[in-house]
């Protein structure tokens, strides 16, 4: 078939069809003959071209219009957009995303353990979901909860009151106690009952008058129970009660102190004496025993408890009094044998820091200061200084008066030493005819003025032995710490100084 046969056929089934002549319904008829004579014409398969490149939910939808036309297509879409404001339709959203979680927290709200847990959830999964699979599965969460709530628990209410499932407030404000009194008269009765158990005191023997008559009426008028003056007399009996057993208290109180007294008297003397002590609880057991009581049951038995701890009391302080007295002289022989210990530690003690011959500190006592005044220095910058004193050719002074006279002339030097000395200053006898001052919180100055003071007191000093008047000379040299890097180096200094002295002529001291 021939082109120009299809647009006569088109022509024809426009007429036919009592359609007017438009540019598209020519179209329609002119694709439609095209595809019955079996002719593909490319400008008539526009529109299922266009549709097949749509979103896959678009193109169903198009099947339901039958959309055929560009026209048509063009159509929908433009009463699509026209429904779609982007804007409009966020706004929306997160307006009824608010409101949602509004509904929400009303229903968490709600007095009811189960919705309000479910509820709390779905706020929390909403602020999480970003998708709508998500949103889907908080929907299934309520649809699990409304297709398997229960609200029988409902109807247990139903003796109190009517009953509105809608309105729990209503149901509530509705409930009547007198209501429950009518219809419940055995409950009364064990109510009643029950009110009467609790006026009788538990602690005093006798029933107060009073609580008699109420708990009489009570029995024989449950019914009472709802009356204005029974509520008040319930109150007033409970009063009562309280009252009876407070006051039978007190006087249990004051016998037990009584005792109590008593007994602590005889145990504090007891511990005074204890010497005695098996005698003394004996004594106690039987003023206990003989002791007069007047009350109750619970009382008595207090009262045999002390008497049986007393009991006890006795046989333990026999068998330890016994113990006691094999070990108290033990005892006191080692307390003796530790003392003379200690004094015999304390003396070695001295002895291991003290010169023999001139009972000033030896090299080991002054060795411990220096590490004294040495960390001190380095701790707190204190300064300290150093100075040797060695007395002038005293191989000489042996060789004339002798080795006893040598040591004459040592243990009255340390005299003339240690009372030149102030109480902070350390004086010792470092070996043989060799001395050492260690002076602290004491300037250039102060430590030369020291050991001058030291030289020429000697110098003057006479020495008396078997009839002859020995005259010695001292030198000395002086270190300060500050002015040297270790202790080592301020003694190294010290000694160097003294040798300079020794060197310079004796009698001396160098800084
Ligand atoms: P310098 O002036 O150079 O110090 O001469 P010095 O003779 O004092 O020195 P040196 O070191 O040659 O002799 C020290 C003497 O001191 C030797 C020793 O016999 C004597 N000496 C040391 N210890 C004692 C002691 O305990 N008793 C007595 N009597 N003498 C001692
Ligand atoms: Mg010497
Ligand atoms: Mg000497």
């Amino acid at each position: 078939m021939t082109i120009n046969q299809i647009i006569k056929r088109a022509f024809e089934r426009l007429k036919k069809e009592n359609k007017l002549l438009t540019p598209d319904l020519y179209m329609e008829a002119f694709c439609l003959e095209a595809k019955t004579a079996g002719i593909v014409i490319e400008d008539c398969n526009q529109v299922e071209k266009f549709i097949k490149k749509l979103d896959i939910s678009l193109q169903n939808e198009l099947k339901q219009y039958r959309v055929k036309t560009l026209n048509e297509l063009i159509t929908f879409f433009i009463a699509k957009l026209n429904r779609l404001k982007p804007a409009e339709c966020s706004a929306q959203n997160s307006a009824l995303s608010t409101l949602l979680k509004r509904v929400l927290q009303t229903i968490s709200s709600l007095h009811n353990a189960e919705l309000s847990a479910l509820s709390t959830k779905s706020i929390k999964d909403l602020d999480l979901a970003s998708d709508a699979e998500q949103i889907e599965k908080i929907k299934d969460e309520w649809i699990n909860f409304l297709t398997s709530y229960d609200d029988s628990f409902f109807d247990r209410l139903k003796p109190l009151g009517r009953v509105n499932k809608n309105d729990i407030k209503a149901t509530i404000e509705n409930l009547s106690i007198h209501s429950r009194a009518d219809s419940m008269p055995d409950e009364l009765q064990n109510l009643a009952l029950l009110f009467v158990a609790s006026f009788a005191p538990s602690i005093a023997s006798s029933v107060n008058e009073e609580l008699a008559k109420i708990s009489d009426e009570l029995r024989k008028n449950p019914q009472s129970l709802s009356s204005e003056t029974m509520i008040h007399s319930i109150k007033r009996a409970i009063q009562l009660r309280i009252n009876l057993d407070k006051h039978h208290i007190k006087k249990m109180l004051a016998s037990l102190d009584g005792v109590l007294k008593r007994l602590s008297v005889q145990l504090l003397s007891l511990i005074d004496r204890t010497d005695n002590s098996g005698n003394e609880i004996a004594k106690i057991k039987l003023n206990l025993k003989n002791m007069e009581l007047h009350y109750s049951d619970d009382f008595k038995s207090a009262h045999q408890r002390l008497y049986s701890i007393a009991t006890s009391l006795e046989e333990e302080t026999l068998l330890l009094g016994t113990e006691l007295k094999e070990h108290n002289n033990v005892v006191s022989e080692m307390e003796k044998k530790i003392k003379d210990l200690e004094k015999e530690l304390e003396s070695a003690k001295k002895a291991s820091r003290e010169d023999a011959l001139t009972k000033l500190y030896n090299k080991r006592g002054l060795d411990e200061f220096l590490e004294i005044r040495e960390g001190e220095f380095k701790r707190y910058e204190k300064p300290y200084s150093i100075i040797f004193f060695d007395i002038d050719y005293f191989k000489k002074v042996n060789d004339t008066y002798g080795h006893d006279a040598g040591d004459l002339i040592l243990k009255g030097f340390a005299q003339v030493f240690k009372g030149i000395a102030r109480n902070v200053d350390i004086v010792g006898r470092y070996g043989g005819e060799e001395f050492m001052a260690i002076l602290s919180e004491t300037d250039h100055n102060g430590t030369i003025i020291f050991a001058e003071k030291v030289r020429k007191k000697l110098e003057v000093s006479r020495f008396l032995y078997a009839g002859q008047r020995i005259q010695v000379t001292i030198s000395a040299g002086i270190g300060f710490r500050e002015e040297h890097p270790s202790m080592q180096a301020v003694l190294k200094s010290a000694d160097e100084k003294l040798y300079k002295a020794k060197n310079s002529g004796r009698n001396q001291i160098v800084s």
